[in-house]
């Protein structure tokens, strides 16, 4: 399994960091954008990672946010469900799970029926991965604090979504309002929703996972070396900041499916007690049926990074 990651599409369009084995098509910043970094010391795992200069930052701390609003926008190729056209039901059941699975973490959320809304477009929905600016343009609703979660049916079956960073447009494409705001959100396929018969992707987690993204996590495998410039990249190098959370260990990735509780690709030194891989974390990328959870530090950074990159972030 190759895991590189590779920078494409720099003219133009949004630079997409591509995994390619992965499902998610989330952006990553360029190592000088200023994040924040935090986590918790201490839990089973840091003192292989407490040498690192970056995981010495002051941790930070911030409350849980308010209620998120979540604008849903189902993107259909027609109105037949075979083309993405959701029922009630649906899009009730997927708000569900969102709201089930992020409230163990202190953070809820803010939706009611009037904040849906079906858009019949064939070349959003479609084969295309692509053409996300112009429909987030087209259809974003709120401020920097709501989140914008296009369910859009792309027939794609190994594609599962993307979503922005807060910062990802301000930094990485110097692009002004409002299309930096404009173009916030996340994406998920069609294909994810719970039942959806998909191999993997089949719990509606993806979601979840996507939103992560929306508060500031990478995946728990991120950079593996690559924005820091190490050639070539060593993921498990105990100075890699990787997902800049602490107590997710070093990892160089899970394969798209799989659930192995004792992946270690990282192995600690002979004789230390091992420290596998966070296979069964939302930001894994592994499967909805092997998701568990967010960290402490993951809770942590998502109240931070909505506090310092969201909550101020009012125009629009
Ligand atoms: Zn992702």
């Amino acid at each position: 399994m190759v895991l590189s990651t590779l920078f494409v599409g720099l003219l133009a369009t949004i630079p997409v960091l591509a995994h390619d084995h992965t499902f998610c098509d989330s952006v990553v910043p360029p190592r000088n954008v200023t994040l924040p970094r935090n986590g918790t010391v201490g839990t089973n795992g840091t003192a292989f990672i407490t040498g690192s200069p970056w995981r010495l930052t002051k941790r930070q701390t911030a409350p849980a946010p308010p209620a998120v609003p979540i604008y849903i926008h189902i993107v259909a190729g027609s109105q037949s469900r075979q083309d993405g056209y959701l029922t009630d039901a649906e899009v009730d059941t997927q708000m569900d799970i969102i709201h089930n699975l992020f409230q163990p973490y202190g953070i809820t959320f803010q939706h009611d029926p009037s904040m849906r809304k079906w858009v019949v477009n064939a070349s959003w929905a479609g084969p295309s991965r692509d053409n996300f600016n112009e429909m987030k343009e087209a259809l974003h609703k709120g401020d920097y604090r709501a989140i914008n979660l296009y369910i859009r049916n792309i027939t794609v079956e190994s594609y599962g979504g993307s979503c922005t960073n807060p910062w990802t447009h301000e930094e990485v494409n110097k692009t002004p309002f409002p299309s930096r705001l404009l173009r916030d959100g996340c994406v998920i396929n069609t294909a994810t929703l719970s039942g959806s018969g998909h191999a993997y992707m089949d719990q509606g987690k993806t979601a979840v996972h996507e939103i992560g993204h929306w508060f500031g996590l990478f995946h728990t495998y991120e950079d593996q070396g690559v924005r820091d410039g190490f050639n070539p990249p060593n993921p498990c190098w105990v100075g890699n900041p990787d997902d800049d959370v602490l107590d997710t260990p070093k990892c160089k990735g899970v394969a798209a499916g799989q659930c192995n509780k004792k992946q270690n690709t990282c192995p600690e030194p002979a004789g230390a007690e091992p420290v596998y891989d966070a296979v069964d974390n939302y930001m894994s990328e592994s499967s909805d049926a092997c998701y568990e959870r967010f960290t402490e530090g993951q809770k942590q950074r998502m109240y931070a990074v909505y506090e310092k990159y969201r909550k101020g972030e009012t125009r629009g």
